[in-house]
């Protein structure tokens, strides 16, 4: 069956558009969570019709299909587990339209979300989806993970800032969900449901996102605090304005040691967390605004606070914020990273616990995270690969999981369930809920072609 598909593959596609020798198909088979399996063929769609011919070819063969952008997902989303065919659209780049009068950009699938920010930006809008790899990560994935960043908790996610999509599913057949417009009530709303699908309903071949007016002005702050109950204070106390600043991020004490280890900063010995703030807007003058979020910003725990009046200075205090993903990648090369949420209220509870399981497990926990959304980035600095720590990391996430269901919250903020949470996604959605999600998941994919293995529980898929 392999071979007869192999075969029919050739002769469908020209030689520059696939690769079958398992030496070039190596390098398809990975993403950012470093776990890696072997496709036996990568093709390169260059258009809609390329995307049709793949997914149809897999479905008269029965072959895997797993459709991979960027490959910068943290769950092992892209990987094709079991084997078949790796989909990759990165070679789908085009701006099909920039439509400002509409505020609406029209792309395919393999555009590098810096490339529509920059587009967008020349006419006097942006894409508010802002995750921190949007220097290599693609529309398509940040569609298929409902991708988001700081920008999110005034902006939205992906799923607010995408008008309409054109997919190919399963069997081979085309669909286009959603409206160009920014109304429209007519049909279930399938745009929504292919957003954060991670590859499992269908392939987006085009997107029409919805363009947002860049700000005129935005003004950075940082706050220093001496323990993580009085940033959570500030922070409920920030969200609780009636404004809505652009960015609200935190990182715990654990954090600023080790940027003050390895980026060599000069940051107050006595902080046990720090929270950046950013508010943006359409008059020159924010400081009404500023003088808003400094009011809420104090407490007793609070250290210091600063407020960035140039753009070097607004570099600088994020500069420290920045140096967070390197100071941690040399000091835990194979950190385990988590991004679940809670409701603001229980960050302080969130927070505590993890600190409970870094002392029972014996486990250095390093928290930071979109503040704002209440989305804590959890980072346990071990390898999962090593055996003896693999198990341990397992036991401690079981329990980390339980507690932010507990306190309302879901095991996912933006990087999705891929291979890595698939085992706990039961802990979030109900029998009832996941009966029908995969019921959904057979009308669109009737043969089990897109994706397999990722997304629901699956005990029995080797990884
Ligand atoms: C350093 C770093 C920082 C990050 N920061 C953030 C962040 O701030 N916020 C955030 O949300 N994420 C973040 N991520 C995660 C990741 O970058 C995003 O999830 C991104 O959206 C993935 O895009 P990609 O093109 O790399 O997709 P891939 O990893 O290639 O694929 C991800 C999923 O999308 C599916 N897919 C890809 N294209 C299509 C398509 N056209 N049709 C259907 N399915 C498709 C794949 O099958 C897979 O399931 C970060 C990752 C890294 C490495």
């Amino acid at each position: 069956m392999l071979d007869a598909f192999i075969t029919k593959l050739k002769q469908s596609f020209a030689p520059n558009q696939f690769y079958t020798d398992p030496a070039d198909c190596w390098v398809y088979g990975y993403d950012n969570s470093r776990r890696h399996a072997l496709a036996d063929a990568v093709v390169f769609a260059l258009s809609h019709e390329d995307i049709v011919k793949a997914v149809k070819l897999c479905y008269e063969f029965g072959i895997p299909l797993t459709a991979r952008g960027r490959a910068s997902g943290t769950t092992g989303a892209a990987i094709p587990i079991q084997g078949g065919l790796v989909l990759s659209l990165e070679r789908m780049q085009k701006i099909i339209a920039l439509d400002v009068a509409n505020r609406v950009m029209v792309v395919e699938p393999g555009v590098l979300n810096s490339h529509v920010q920059a587009i967008a930006k020349q006419a006097g809008f942006f894409w508010p989806p802002d995750p921190t790899s949007s220097a290599y990560c693609s529309i398509g994935g940040n569609l298929s993970c409902n991708a988001a960043g700081p920008r999110s908790l005034k902006y939205g996610t992906t799923r607010e800032n995408t008008l309409g999509l054109t997919a190919v599913i399963g069997n081979g057949d085309t669909i286009e969900c959603g409206v160009y417009t920014t109304k429209g009530v007519v049909g279930y709303d399938l745009t929504r449901l292919l957003i954060g699908s991670e590859g499992t309903l269908g392939i987006i071949s085009k997107a029409i996102l919805k363009l947002t007016p860049l700000p005129h002005t935005k003004r950075t702050m940082r706050a220093f605090y001496r323990d993580i109950e009085a940033a959570a204070q500030a922070i409920t106390q920030i969200m609780s304005q009636p404004i809505t600043p652009c960015g609200c991020e935190f990182i715990d004490g654990n954090a600023i040691h080790m940027i003050r280890k390895h980026a060599n900063a000069d940051l107050p010995e006595e902080a046990g967390s720090m929270i950046m703030i950013e508010v943006d807007g359409s008059s020159e003058d924010l400081s009404a605004d500023i003088a808003l979020m400094q009011k809420a910003c104090q407490n007793d725990g609070l250290i210091s606070w600063a407020c960035a009046h140039t753009a070097a200075e607004t570099d600088k205090l994020w500069a420290i914020r920045k140096s967070l993903s390197q100071a941690l990648r040399s000091l835990s090369p194979y950190k385990i990273n988590e991004d679940v949420v809670v409701p603001l209220s229980h960050i302080p509870a969130l927070l505590n616990y993890t600190q409970e399981l870094a002392k029972t497990y014996d486990i250095t926990i390093v928290n930071f995270g979109h503040a704002g959304n209440g989305n804590i980035h959890v980072n346990l600095l071990i390898d999962p690969f090593d055996p003896t720590l693999g198990s341990k990391a397992k036991a401690c996430l079981n329990q980390l999981f339980d507690k932010v269901i507990a306190l309302q919250g879901s095991l996912s903020g933006e990087h999705g369930v891929g291979i890595e949470k698939r085992d706990f996604v039961s802990k979030e959605i109900s029998p009832a809920s996941m009966k029908l999600m995969q019921q959904i998941k057979a009308q669109f994919d009737p043969k089990h072609i897109l994706n397999p293995g990722k997304f629901f529980p699956n005990k029995d898929i080797i990884t």
